[in-house]
């Protein structure tokens, strides 16, 4: 099966964030009028997002219209009519704020990219290919990681 991939309209800024972090390809440009974010989300295999009935009406068979306003709602709305198969193992394998895959880097390559006491503490690095953000579990990983487990899992 093909793995889903999504574009968010400009009112999803929230779900885009958290289908990222369960590992989904989602695009997101709040500066993209209607009309083209739809076009892009066909020519670029893409189910559109959104919570504009006209913009669903309009953007054909792979678009879907979202009720909830709540982004744990909306996943759930969401796995009500798509089979979303998300996996732990994908979890936190996407930079949230750009959709870039990330990739495991060493600690001598993050000395001058993170304040020093995590350069010197954090187990493990991962970077952005994208935007070449730098991440490290923190204490904030396991909330991230209980929240997606709750809306994608149970
Ligand atoms: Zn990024």
């Amino acid at each position: 099966m093909d793995e889903l991939r999504f574009a968010c309209d400009a009112m999803l800024g929230r779900l885009a964030r958290w289908l990222r972090l369960a590992g989904y390809d989602v695009s997101f440009d709040p500066d993209v009028p209607g009309p083209a974010l739809a076009g892009q989300a066909r020519a670029d295999n893409r189910w559109l997002l959104t919570c504009d009935r006209e913009l669903a009406g309009m953007a054909g068979p792979r678009a879907l219209l979202l009720r909830e306003r709540a982004a744990g709602k909306q996943v759930s709305e969401l796995r009500g009519r798509l089979p979303l198969a998300a996996h732990p193992s994908r979890f936190l394998t996407r930079c949230s704020c750009c959709n870039g895959l990330l990739e495991e880097i060493g600690r001598e390559a993050v000395i001058d990219r993170v304040p020093p006491y995590v350069a010197t503490h954090a187990d493990r690095f991962v970077a952005c290919r994208g935007c070449e953000r730098v991440y490290w579990p923190g204490t904030h990983v396991g909330k991230i990681v209980h929240t997606l487990e709750t809306w994608f899992l149970a």
